[in-house]
């Protein structure tokens, strides 16, 4: 063991004490800014800046201009700030972030000897299990890289992969991400032969005269092949089921939003505002997916979805929309904004752009702009009084605050069963269905007449309308 594998064992071991139950890995982060190919502006921030100019702000065109136009420094930096919390968003904790500024990328390793060097250095003393790139790698890059760090390489297309492979829920979306996985794979799998054999590679899938590589290519080619049937499959027998819709029991309400706006606390503080017990079954299943119950009793499931990513690579695309079924399926969205970024109007041109090209016409959207709590008095009240039309509710995920107020929002949202009030009239005997009203709806105060119950409900129409034998006349 060289001093340096030494180092890493030691460092890994004592962080395997401090953090005996977090399954989290550690990165080494690195970001090249390229200063010799001048930043073009991206589609987004042209869309934001001729939005903007439609609407005859001039302030907001030249906010665009110097925010997103011209500058590579903010770029840079919000870039960065993105790239670290998608790299939480898969998992991993960051354990240094390594930066550097090149005219051009280098063809055989993308940064220089020098900052090679450096990272090698940073991810050996830090027991790194893994270096990030903010970029896309070659497969010539990916593989002198792997050459000379002490533990795995992962790209930026890989990585949001990885987070989409997370999030995908449905089998046609996990299929879809499998395939983009094992499409990326298969140019780059030179130097990973160990791994790939010690998976299968029993006796007689290796061809005579056959090397590593080419078994493990044939490997990969025959499960792409696999998966496209089963995606085949699962694609027919969805389009028979579009059909005989089903009724979905529970509405499902879905946050989407720009990555880092704050989706996945709004998620956790808003089901533990409202979770239900039966909620729990829920968790175990599946983390993304929560039920809960609005402030008229209504319950909901509530949907976390993959946040929205700035320069998607475009081979992604397609398994991006794979994350995205829920969305569409949805009753209700929840567009969540992080009113304290400088990014704030490029990033909704951006997720409006998204939500155009899913099925998703006619769903109400409500807007939830969050972190006010970063914001002055007087930034809130330009923001959340500016917003036109749609149905705005300003809140803080993190101090918990306007969650109410959203709550609120989403009961009044959901016409599909809306909300209506009428009086009943229950003989005590009927103890089931007063149940029922009671676990469904929210009841006024009851009077007692006899053995008869007088009350007043108020609460889905549908469940009013179960219980229509016992409502008041007039
Ligand atoms: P997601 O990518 O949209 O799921 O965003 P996350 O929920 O992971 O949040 C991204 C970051 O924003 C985290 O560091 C959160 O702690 C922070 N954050 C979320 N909501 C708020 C908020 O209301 N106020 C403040 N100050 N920070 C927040
Ligand atoms: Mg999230």
């Amino acid at each position: 063991m060289s001093l340096v594998e030494a180092q890493a064992e030691a460092s890994r071991a004592a962080r395997t004490l401090t953090h005996a139950n977090a399954r989290q890995e550690f990165a080494v982060l690195v970001a090249v800014e390229f200063t010799g190919q001048r930043r073009r502006l991206t589609a987004a921030a042209k869309l934001a800046r001729d939005a903007a100019a439609m609407r005859s702000e001039a302030a907001e065109v030249s906010w665009a201009a110097t925010h997103v136009g011209a500058g590579g420094d903010l770029d840079f930096a919000a870039s960065l700030t993105e790239f670290e919390e998608l790299a939480r968003s898969a998992g991993a904790e960051v354990a240094a972030t390594v930066v550097q500024r090149r005219a051009k990328p280098d063809p055989a390793t993308l940064v220089g000897h020098g900052k090679l060097d450096e990272i090698v250095g940073v991810a050996a003393s830090s027991g790194a299990d893994l270096v990030l790139f903010d970029h896309d790698l070659t497969p010539t890059q990916l593989r002198n890289l792997e050459e000379r760090l002490p533990c795995r390489v992962i790209d930026r297309t890989q990585l949001i992969l990885d987070i989409f492979a997370r999030h995908a829920r449905t089998r046609e979306g996990q299929l879809q991400v499998e395939l983009a996985q094992l499409e990326y794979q298969l140019p780059r799998l030179a130097g990973r032969g160990k791994a790939m054999s010690q998976l299968g590679g029993g006796i007689g899938t290796r061809g005579p005269g056959e090397t590593q590589l080419e078994t493990d290519r044939r490997k990969i080619n025959l499960r792409i092949d696999h998966v496209k049937e089963q995606l085949e499959a699962v694609r027919r027998i969805r389009r028979q089921q579009r059909q005989r819709r089903e009724a979905v029991p529970v509405p499902v309400v879905a946050l989407v939003g720009y990555t880092n706006a704050g989706k996945s606390t709004l998620f956790n503080a808003l089901t533990e505002a409202g979770v239900l017990e039966s909620a729990r079954m829920f968790a175990t299943l599946d983390p993304k997916l929560k039920q809960l119950q609005l402030p008229s009793r209504r319950k909901i499931l509530l949907s976390d979805t993959v946040g929205f990513i700035r320069n998607l690579p475009h081979t992604l695309v397609t398994s991006f929309r794979a994350t995205l079924e829920e969305v569409e399926r949805a009753e209700v969205l929840l567009h969540v904004r992080d009113a304290s970024s400088a990014m704030l109007d490029e990033q909704k041109v951006q997720v409006e752009k998204v939500l155009g090209e899913l099925d998703v016409r006619g769903k109400p959207v409500i807007e939830v702009l969050n972190k006010v709590d970063l914001l002055s008095e007087s930034e809130r009240v330009r923001l959340v009084g500016g917003a036109s039309g749609a149905a705005t509710v300003a809140v803080s995920a993190l101090t918990k605050t306007g969650l109410d107020r959203l709550l609120a929002a989403i009961d009044e949202a959901l016409v599909a069963d809306p909300l209506v009030e009428a009086r009943f009239r229950l003989p005590q005997s009927e103890g089931a269905a007063l149940a029922a009203l009671e676990a469904g709806a929210v009841l006024g105060k009851k009077s007692f007449a006899g053995n008869v119950v007088y009350l007043t409900a108020r609460g889905p129409a549908s469940l009013l309308e179960r219980y229509r034998r016992f409502r008041e006349r007039g």
